[in-house]
């Protein structure tokens, strides 16, 4: 009898999207009693899930299929490179397959082929919510795939398709089930997570003997009912926005919005073809605060697009000053292999992007300082990510999503694990992160 059990190495690279695809291949191969191995050295198989987004990714994706064919030999690409095969096999041409993004069954395939499928498949060693790459208490929950958008500078609609929504009871039993094994704050993640369920028309279904649609407002609304952090991501600022603020106002969802805004001046956001282009969206931000004042605003930039003028940057620099948003990441805009701005004119110069995103940061590092500093003094409930062995802890608090914003370090945090969800003093601040101390005998109602 064969008593060898195939071990499968993996490698994720990219986005919260991508992660994803890596928890479901991942899920289907140990489902079918494949071990996933942490090491190349063994392994009977490796896979690569890539990103191919910009130009620095695919770099970062290449050397780590490099890395993996030096180290094992046997290895499948997966992700947004395997869109094109031709260049993966420039690099690496003796890997075993390629495959494009979302492509899962051909991922199990090609293992299959690589390493022999264990003889009984033990369906009891996957956890009801599936594998996670993601620490027990956080988890990405996908909404959709694909978007209906053309944006100049992006090629995710030409890797990933039009807009592909889950239907809505798919969601929410995959969001009850990561509850019930410990996810404590679900990130909802897409390439528009405003435009859910548009495809499918918005389609009813019921769930818990009441009808739902598959509708960004609906979704987050019953994501509500399940009493743990629910995190919007991605989501662009069409008119319907305006009805979740209501629920973050109501404390059913996290008061908190990533908006990914990319600039401000109206024509550079013309160039770009963004969508939900809204001249009056400051005046939004307003009456967003009014309605909850909580609200804590994510976005993300880019400096230096073709034809960007000085006045067009000023614009934008004057628009952030404003916008006061709390959260921001700024990128120097990149050029990237089959996008449509690669052929627009008046390029800008590499030292203008550099000074432009140096006089961006510095104003909204400045923002972002002032509004922790505004923190200190308050009682805050806070989930924590890591505890280390002298009493201290590091987490977060409603204002942070993991990995791409800022934390709270504290102290007195005996007896914490990961996954806890306490109540801290702010003590002090810096220009990204908080500092405080745990509360133990708080016995208030926890609020943000
Ligand atoms: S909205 Fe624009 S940037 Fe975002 S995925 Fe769609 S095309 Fe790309």
């Amino acid at each position: 009898m064969n008593t060898h059990t195939s071990k499968v190495g993996f490698v994720s690279l990219g986005c919260p999207k991508a992660l994803v695809d890596s928890e479901r291949i991942l899920t289907k191969l140990r489902s079918e009693g494949y071990e996933i191995a942490p090491e190349y050295e063994g392994s009977d198989v490796v896979i690569v899930n890539t990103c191919g987004f910009i130009d620095s990714a695919k770099e970062e994706s290449f050397n780590a299929i490099k890395e993996a064919m030096n180290e094992n030999g046997k290895v499948i690409v997966t992700g947004c490179l395997g869109v094109d095969e031709g260049v993966v096999r420039e690099v690496a041409p003796d890997v075993l397959a390629v495959t494009g993004p979302q492509q899962y069954e051909q991922v199990v395939d090609e293992v299959h082929k690589a390493a022999p499928q264990p003889h009984e498949p033990y369906v009891h060693l996957v956890p009801p919510a599936g594998l996670k790459l993601t620490p027990r208490h956080f988890a990405y929950l996908k909404i959709s795939e694909g978007c209906n958008h053309r944006c100049k500078f992006c090629i995710i609609p030409s890797l990933r398709g039009d807009l592909v929504s889950r239907p809505i009871r798919a969601v929410l039993r995959e969001a009850e089930k990561l509850v019930e094994a410990g996810t404590q704050e679900l990130m909802i993640v897409s390439q528009d997570t405003s435009a859910y369920g548009l495809d499918l028309k918005h389609q009813t279904e019921t769930w818990k003997d009441r009808d739902i649609r598959a509708h960004m407002t609906d979704l987050a609304d019953a994501l509500g009912d399940l009493d743990v952090w629910v995190r919007l991501h991605y989501v662009y600022p069409y008119p319907h926005v305006d009805d979740v603020i209501s629920l973050m106002a109501d404390c059913r969802i996290l008061p908190y919005l990533d908006i990914p805004f990319q600039h401000a001046s109206p024509s550079v956001l013309r160039a770009m073809r963004r969508p939900a282009n809204d001249a009056k969206v400051l005046k939004r931000i307003k009456k967003w605060r009014e309605v909850c004042p909580e609200i804590v605003i994510r976005s993300t930039f880019i400096v230096g697009f073709p034809g960007e003028t000085e006045e067009d940057f000023q614009y934008l620099l004057d628009w952030l000053k404003e916008a006061q948003l709390d959260r921001v990441g700024c990128f120097k805009y990149e050029a990237v292999e089959g996008a449509a701005a690669n052929e627009l004119p008046d390029p800008v110069p590499e030292d203008v992007k550099q000074d432009r995103w140096e006089r961006f940061m510095a104003v909204s590092q400045q923002i972002s300082s002032a509004k922790l500093k505004a923190r200190i003094g308050l009682e805050m409930a806070v989930l924590i990510d890591e505890v280390d062995e002298d009493g201290g802890a590091v987490g977060r608090t409603y204002a942070d999503a993991p990995e791409i914003d800022g934390q709270i370090h504290l102290k007195g945090a005996e007896g914490l694990a990961p996954g806890d969800m306490v109540m801290a003093h702010v003590d002090d601040s810096n220009d990204y992160d908080l500092f405080g101390t745990v509360i133990h005998d708080e016995e208030d109602e926890w609020n943000w």
